[in-house]
């Protein structure tokens, strides 16, 4: 039971977001405890492709993806597939991603997503220092291939976004294609090269070590699941977890995909689904790979990791508790071996994790409303390796009365 003392803020879930949360905190002077049940990078932060974009702010939802829903339900092996059982449940988030993919509303969501990735490289040199960055991120640049059509349709839209938005996007043809990826297939005739986007040579530890660098500052990690909040005033919020209750001054609400089932006892139900996505991770996969590959038709990266090759992508719905569809990971086998014929995948291991995701492609970065002690950071979707860092600066500069440094309207929570 707790023994009356008030801590230090408490932030639930030690993916990418919350362990810079607690990171951005503990920089402000304050005692922070950081709660999960897996330790750091046991949600979507272990597996994710681990690409770092600044320059991402193509919105998931884009005109036309009405259309896409039949081949959705039909096609439990292509790029985005939903569990006809599923469906109900999925539906009303599936409104929302409609809507959210008229015109007008992609330019806006557009300028908001590049506004939280921009300062990503910045805001992990700050947390990791100069010497670990180097270690484990590249500024790598992208190579970004389509296939068919789906590219050329939305090719003008695109163009639109990037040059809104400052990107910087370098056609290439056959032969620059063939010069960055020598072992790209042949019949990829041309793609795009983003510069000044980058990667991870390792998500999980890129999570892990920022969370070494908070322990060994005096932070504290407790491996327990937060069963609910309860607050009790403004800086006094009960904290009850499988293996103890205590009371924090002040809580941050940062467990991904796992945050809606939190939120709901304090009456909030923001629209977060999960978006559940795949790897496959090759071993001496004997390509000679320096930049990620992301093939925008199939939606999957090709990542050169540390640890061998990653393939990861594609989007199911089917919630958080029906068991992985291993087929999809094959796929995503099937098609690396198709853009990359040399590909060897004799050691493979394979992963689902959830992506937390809003309709609109952007998180939540708010105060609960009516609970102004309790902060909310979830529901970054595909960018959260990206958008993570900024989004903990902005909530602990938030909750400790500066400036967030980010105009936060388009994240408010009261948006929907
Ligand atoms: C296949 C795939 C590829 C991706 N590729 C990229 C990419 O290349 N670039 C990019 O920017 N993003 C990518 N993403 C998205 C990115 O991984 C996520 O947006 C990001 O990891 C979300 O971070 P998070 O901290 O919000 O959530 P998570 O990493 O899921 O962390 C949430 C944590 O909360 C904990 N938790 C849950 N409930 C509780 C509780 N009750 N008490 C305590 N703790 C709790 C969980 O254990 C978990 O560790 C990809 C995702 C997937 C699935």
């Amino acid at each position: 039971m707790s023994n009356g003392v008030i801590e230090g803020p408490a932030v639930v879930g030690a993916g990418i977001v919350g362990v810079c949360t607690a990171l951005y905190l503990q920089r402000r002077g304050q005692s922070v405890t950081l709660y999960d049940p897996g330790g750091p990078a046991a949600g979507a932060s272990y597996g994710n492709a681990g690409l770092i974009s600044p320059e991402s702010c193509v919105p998931i939802a884009m005109p036309g993806i009405l259309r896409k829903l039949p081949g959705w339900l039909l096609d439990p092996e292509g790029p985005l597939a939903i569990d006809r059982r599923y469906l109900p449940r999925a539906a009303p988030w599936l409104l929302r991603l409609m809507r959210a993919g008229r015109r007008s509303q992609v330019l806006r969501i557009a300028k908001a997503l590049r506004a939280l990735h921009a300062p990503a490289f910045e805001a992990y040199r700050d947390l990791l220092g100069d010497r670990t960055f180097e270690e484990l991120i590249r500024v790598s640049g992208h190579v970004q291939i389509w296939n068919g059509d789906a590219g050329s349709e939305l090719a003008p839209l695109v163009r639109e976004i990037f040059e809104a938005n400052d990107v910087r996007a370098e056609p290439l043809g056959a032969d620059d294609l063939r010069q960055l990826v020598p072992d790209l297939a042949k019949n990829v005739a041309g793609g795009l090269l983003l510069p000044n986007n980058g990667m991870t040579l390792n998500p999980r530890r890129l999570v892990e070590t920022l969370c070494d660098i908070f322990v060994a500052a005096g932070g504290t990690l407790r491996r327990e699941k937060v069963m609910k909040l309860v607050p009790e005033d403004t800086r006094r919020i009960r904290v009850l977890a499988n293996q103890g209750d205590r009371r924090h001054e002040a809580v941050v609400v940062a467990a991904g995909a796992w945050s809606r089932g939190l939120l709901r006892s304090l009456g909030l139900v923001p629209p977060l689904d999960t978006e559940r996505g795949y790897h496959a991770m090759i071993e001496d996969p004997g390509l000679d790979l320096r930049i990620p590959v992301l093939h925008k038709g199939l939606g999957f990266g090709a990542t050169p990791m540390e640890h061998g090759l990653r393939l990861a992508g594609t989007v199911e719905f089917a919630g958080l508790s029906a068991p992985p569809n291993e087929k999809r990971a094959r796929k995503l086998l099937e098609h690396g071996c198709r853009l990359f014929p040399k590909l060897q995948t004799s050691k493979i291991s394979m992963w689902m994790g959830f992506r937390p995701s809003m309709p609109d492609s952007l998180p939540v970065i708010d105060t609960a409303p009516s609970h102004p002690g309790i902060f909310m950071g979830f529901g970054h979707g595909h960018f959260g390796m990206t958008g993570g860092p900024t989004t903990a600066r902005a909530l602990a500069r938030l909750m400790t009365g500066e400036r967030p440094g980010l105009d936060l309207a388009p994240y408010a929570l009261s948006r929907f």
